[in-house]
């Protein structure tokens, strides 16, 4: 893979390469076909210089020659020549006078026989000298010319010898007198050549040869000479003029030629070439790049889907697979190469797989659109799988789509958990609202429903049926919790049944049900149907070998009256069936105005209830228990008193139930403890005159570990004896351990047990021997009838004969005259307890009491007390 880099550098170099080549080419080309031509141009440039140069110096020779001739055929000169003038001087100053030209250096007068006889220098110094034998030659030569031809048809030798660029010729002409050679006449020339032409830089030398075998008239040029030198003769004069080509300069202007060519044409070719290089690099190297850079891209794409964890499946744009990664055939268990061309959906979808989703697909794809969803496909061995399923179209560079890719991840784990996540919740759900034993709503549920209900924009009527069982308790008690379970899961089985659809029935406690009546339904149509539920509910049930049989109690409380807010309807519901309780069982009552008013009172008692623990408007009264026999005092029963601010005193049953209901009683008692304790430890505190004190304690409260604390305590600190008043169904429920725990920790803490009210319920023989009390307190509703019932009396009498036969004491109550009083003493009952010996007091009435003492029978009281006394009454 070549990088960006190199590309462009490889690029630049081709045009480079390519532009040198062509200009290298182009030079060659212009090279070799000019240079023929150039070189013939040179030749001929030579030759026309030889020529004219051999012209030129021909006609110095000839002016110097026929000057020379001229002046041989002087008369002076020839009689000198013949030794007939002998005066030297003359000829001097003749020679001086004739000086032929510039180029002549000096000139000789020779004899016939060559011996000098005159002889003229013009410039001394610069003269060359011919050596002796040469010039002895060349005149012997001049001579025997002379001597051959005569002066017609000679021509003149010359003798010449080289010096760089001057020629320093010798030239001779006879001196003829009558036909025979008298002398010669010599001159010296010295030619500067290249002054004789114009120069030039072609040449590099010029030089003169002699050609004495050659004579010739016209001058010729001998071209081809070996060593390029050109020749040319100087016509008549036996020389030769030879041109040395200047070849550095010939060379240089063949290469200036190529240089030229190079020149302008890298010039020339420059502008293409950029042209070439810019378009050539936009044309071919950048798309070249960017096609690099794109294959890159895939081919990291291409590895990077080939080993992706999820599976990857290319389709062209019908849906036909192209390409699968690595991931899709270990997810489907299928192989590339047999799926290749097949749909996706037509083999990984099978008979479980969502058709709504394959539709979703189907409807995305045909519209061109990315689609993700959640979809079962099927691997090749038939086995399910979920995945998440992402499919986008792939579209080209030209935004034209060519086909789908689509992503899937195997999510079939997360899938089982989400399902077994489900399962577990709805099953916790429906735990935490159902009743594991009838199935019913059960409370929690019965709530969201009625939220929900009251979110309803319609603002329908919220009817609620409160349904509690009779006797329940009874037969759990008496047949088992077997049977008790059996009744409620009939009385579901009835509420389902006799409710609608619309309508929720739950069991919000163990023989506790409500109904929450449908939309439309109103008071009366719940009273209806809670009076077809009681009849259902009334009926016996067979179990074992025996049969069940319970009642039921309903309370119906609605909206619609005006009467109760939504969130009070179960309030209501209850206080009714409250009501529907107090009025004997198996009735159904209504949450009327009335009831209403009620319960606002009771409401109203309870806001005033806890301002009266605030304000300790709770007080003490207490009632002496009397030795019948002597008047003596046995103890104190305390009875709890409501000092109202207005003045009113309020008896317990006016706000006892009230406090026990709003979770208060605890409160009340305790006030109730501690000011007995101040007032009582007072009493006592100089002469112990109360020996006793009874307190009433409701049996459900003994399991509290506050009363229980509060009762040891006082026990252990007063200065008086402590007992506890428990009615007398504790005999009862003594079955229960941690009842008889309670007691126990009591008599341990020296509290004495009393039996309030016995006679009046239900309490067994066994009972009463397990619970050991101190002592029975028989029921004012049986004393009182004993004046005049016979049967009472002989009731009263057995209760007596159960009491010691057990060793428990006995007390009676409502002991209202002195007869009831004689009656029960001769039934051996002493302990007495009533308004015959004296009413429930304040403290400050008892010190009175006390200190008055008693007499039974008649009036104990002061008048004042007597009146506090009947005030109370009221
Ligand atoms: P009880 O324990 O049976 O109390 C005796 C009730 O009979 C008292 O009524 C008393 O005033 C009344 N009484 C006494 N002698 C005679 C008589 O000769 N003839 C008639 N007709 N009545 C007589 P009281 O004080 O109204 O108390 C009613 C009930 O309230 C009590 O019945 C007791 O069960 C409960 N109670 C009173 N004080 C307390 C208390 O502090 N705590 C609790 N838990 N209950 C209390
Ligand atoms: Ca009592
Ligand atoms: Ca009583």
């Amino acid at each position: 893979m070549l990088h960006a880099h190199s590309i462009k550098l490889r690029f630049w170099m081709i045009v480079v390469v390519v532009w040198v080549a062509a200009i290298s080419a182009s030079a060659v080309t212009v090279f070799f076909s000019a240079r023929p031509h150039l070189a013939y141009n040179q030749a001929r440039t030579l030759d026309s210089l030889a020529e004219t140069t051999v012209l030129r110096l021909r006609d110095v020779l000839l002016q110097e020659t026929m000057i020379l001739e001229f002046m041989a055929r002087q008369p002076a000169l020839v009689s000198a020549a013949m030794g007939l003038e002998d005066d030297s001087f003359l000829l001097s100053d003749y020679l001086e006078t004739f000086k032929p030209s510039d180029s002549v250096d000096r000139i000789k007068l020779l004899a016939f026989d060559g011996v000098q006889i005159a002889e003229k220098i013009y410039r001394e110094g610069t003269v060359y000298a011919f050596p002796a034998d040469k010039r002895a030659a060349f005149l012997r030569q001049v001579i025997d010319n002379a001597e051959a031809f005569g002066t017609e048809g000679f021509t003149i030798p010359i003798l010449h010898h080289h010096d760089g660029d001057v020629a320093h010729i010798f030239v001779a002409t006879p001196i003829m007198f009558a036909g025979s050679l008298q002398g010669i006449l010599a001159a010296q020339l010295e030619i500067a050549l290249l002054d004789t032409i114009p120069t030039s830089a072609l040449v590099s030398s010029m030089r003169l040869e002699h050609m004495f075998s050659k004579p010739g008239t016209e001058a010729d040029v001998h071209a081809g000479d070996p060593d390029g030198a050109v020749h040319v003769d100087v016509p008549g004069y036996g020389l030769s003029l030879v041109l040395e080509p200047n070849w550095s300069v010939l060379q240089q202007a063949g290469r200036d030629l190529v240089r030229g060519t190079v020149l302008a044409l890298s010039a020339a070719l420059g502008a293409p070439f950029i042209l070439l290089a810019v378009l050539g690099h936009r044309a071919i190297v950048q798309p070249h790049l960017h096609l690099q850079k794109q294959k890159k891209t895939l081919a990291e794409l291409a590895a990077i889907a080939e080993k992706a964890s999820d599976a990857i499946v290319v389709t062209d744009l019908a849906g036909r697979i192209e390409w699968v990664n690595d991931a899709f055939e270990r997810l489907s268990g299928y192989k590339a190469e047999d799926v290749r061309g097949k749909s996706p959906g037509a083999f990984l979808q099978g008979p479980d797989t969502d058709p709504a989703a394959r539709a979703l697909v189907r409807r995305h794809l045909a519209e061109l659109r990315p689609v993700q969803t959640e979809i079962q496909n099927y691997r090749v061995d038939g086995r399910p799988y979920w995945i998440s399923l992402s499919i986008s179209p792939l579209i080209d560079e030209s935004d034209r789509p060519y086909g789908f890719v689509a992503i899937t991840n195997d999510i079939t784990h997360r899938r089982m958990r989400e399902g077994q996540l489900r399962e577990a919740q709805a099953r916790i759900e429906h735990q935490a609202n159902h009743d594991a034993l009838t199935g019913l709503p059960n409370r929690r549920a019965f709530d969201q429903v009625l939220k929900m209900r009251a979110t309803d924009p319609e603002k329908s009527e919220i009817v609620v049926v409160r349904i509690d069982l009779d006797h329940f308790k009874y037969v759990n008690d008496t047949h088992g919790h077997a049977a008790g379970d059996t009744v409620l899961v009939n009385v579901a089985q009835i509420l389902r049944e006799e409710t609608k659809a619309s309508e929720i029935a739950a069991r919000v406690g163990g023989d506790e049900f409500v109904v929450l009546m449908g939309k439309g339904y109103g008071m009366d149509a719940a009273r209806r149907m809670a009076e077809r539920i009681l009849q259902r509910i009334a009926a016996p049930i067979p179990f074992a070998n025996c049969t069940l049989s319970v009642g039921a109690s309903f309370g119906i409380a609605g909206t619609a009256e005006g009467l109760l807010p939504l969130e009070d309807v179960i309030v209501g519901a209850d206080v009714a069936l409250y009501e529907a309780k107090e009025a004997g069982r198996g009735s159904v009552r209504l949450y009327t105005p009335s009831l209403h008013a009620r319960a606002t009172e009771h409401r109203d008692t309870a806001a005033k209830l806890r301002g009266a623990i605030e304000g300790d408007q709770f007080v003490p009264f207490y009632q002496p228990q009397i030795d019948a026999r002597d008047g003596s005092i046995l103890g104190l029963e305390v009875l709890s008193r409501w000092q109202h601010p207005d003045g009113r005193l309020l008896s317990p049953d006016r706000y006892l139930p009230v406090a026990e209901k709003i979770g208060v009683l605890t409160e009340v008692d305790a006030a109730l403890f501690r000011r007995t304790a101040l007032e009582i430890g007072a009493i006592n505190s100089t002469s112990r005159l109360v020996p006793k004190v009874s307190f009433n304690v409701a049996a459900q409260r003994l399991a509290d570990p506050e009363v229980l604390d509060a009762a040891v305590a006082l026990s252990c600190e007063a200065n008086f004896g402590v007992a506890f008043e428990i009615l007398e169904s504790v005999l009862i429920d003594n079955q229960d351990t941690a009842m008889r725990y309670n007691l126990d920790k009591l008599r341990d803490a020296g509290v004495g047990l009393q039996i309030d009210d016995f006679g009046s319920g239900h309490a067994s023989i066994v009972g009463l021997m397990q619970a050991r009390p101190d002592c029975l307190k028989i029921d004012q509703r049986l004393i009182r009838p004993i004046t005049g019932l016979d049967g009472a009396r002989q009731m009263v009498s057995a209760i007596v004969d159960i009491a010691r036969a057990l060793g428990i004491d006995v007390i009676a109550e409502g002991v209202e005259s002195a007869r009831h009083a004689e009656i029960l003493l001769s039934l051996g009952i002493h302990a007495q307890q009533g308004y015959f010996h004296a009413m429930p007091m304040s403290s400050a009435n008892l010190r009175v009491f006390l200190q008055l003492g008693n007499e039974p029978g008649t009036a104990p009281l002061s008048e004042e007390v007597a009146e506090v006394a009947a005030r109370r009454r009221v």
